[in-house]
């Protein structure tokens, strides 16, 4: 589990970060969403222990992350922007993070071969490609195999077929090895497949923080088509978010679980009805309705 407890971090007296608070529960998908300057880069650079917080607590299983070299071992990354030592290649990287990770498994990087098969693993890496540099970071990263996994936008540059790839590796070692991934993005949809927690970002603070479970059980999508061509008054509290229709086809946004929300629709004999789950961008908007413009802003 890592815990970050009312965070401030100022560059020259501006507040990158602002009392920042968010919990990442261990072996969850930890998606940091939030626009270009939010302090995303900047909080993942706190939780790999690169930066110091001026005030504030960051925790990792309960120790402070900072200059504690037991925790560095347990965690990779791929930071914003990469880098590598001069001229070094993925192979040369990979005798080096097998030096310092006790958990690097050689096994596993022979392996990742194939799902990078773009990657010369000989060449240097600062002469390769912008999207294959992130594929070789994953592939270093994921060799490492480590217990908390921290990603600064890392699909960013990488083809549909690559992110399509890298993404099913990553959830592969998620429910192989119960790792932790905490993963940023400016774009919600970009994560809503892969996520189980999000954490909304604006303006150094954690706006909102939500795992997907606890939303998706809380408000369904109703489709619904009545006998009638206007649709009847509907059940007695029933709180509907949104309303919306298609001709005869009516979607209402309601709080509630499937089960409860079509047993209250029963009594009206519809010709059909489903409730389908919310993505995770629908939840954000319906969710916040009117009542936060700055992470609607962000959402949409
Ligand atoms: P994001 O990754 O969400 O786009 P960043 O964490 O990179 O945002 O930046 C948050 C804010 O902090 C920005 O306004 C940025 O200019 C500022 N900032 C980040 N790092 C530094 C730094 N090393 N020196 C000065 N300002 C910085
Ligand atoms: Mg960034």
């Amino acid at each position: 589990m890592i815990e970050v407890k009312n965070v401030v971090k100022s560059f020259d007296g501006f507040h990158a970060l602002d009392g920042l608070t968010m919990t990442v529960p261990r072996g969850a998908i930890y998606g940091l969403v939030g626009p270009n300057g939010a302090g995303k880069s900047t909080i993942l650079r706190h939780l790999t222990g690169a930066y110091r917080q001026d005030s504030g607590e960051i925790l990792l299983e309960g120790a402070p992350i900072y200059e504690n070299p037991a925790a560095k071992r347990r965690m990779a990354g791929i930071p914003d922007e990469l880098y590598y030592f001069n001229s070094a290649s993925t192979r040369d990287m990979m005798r080096f993070y097998r030096g310092i990770y006790p958990s690097f498994d050689g096994g596993r990087y022979e392996k990742l071969k194939e799902a990078f098969p773009a990657v010369d693993e000989k060449r240097p890496i600062r002469r390769l490609s912008k999207g294959m540099q992130k594929q070789a970071a994953f592939w270093l990263a994921l060799s490492c195999r480590p217990d908390y996994l921290l990603l600064d936008e890392p699909v960013d540059g990488l083809d549909p077929v690559m992110r399509r790839q890298v993404w099913s590796l990553l959830m592969g070692d998620v429910a192989e090895r119960g790792t932790t991934v905490v993963v940023s993005s400016h774009n919600l949809r970009e994560l809503e497949d892969v996520c189980d927690h999000v954490g909304i970002l604006s303006h150094g603070k954690v706006a909102l923080e939500r795992s997907l479970s606890e939303l998706q059980g809380g408000t369904v999508k109703l489709q619904i088509a009545f006998q009638t061509e206007e649709p009847p008054a509907l059940p007695e509290g029933v709180r509907v978010l949104h309303t919306d229709h298609l001709g005869r086809v009516y979607t209402y946004i309601v709080r509630g679980s499937a089960e409860d929300v079509e047993a209250r629709f029963q009594p009206l004999a519809p010709l059909f009805m489903e409730a389908l789950p919310l993505t995770l961008e629908e939840i954000f908007i319906y969710e916040m309705g009117g009542e936060d413009y700055a992470v609607r802003d962000i959402v949409l």
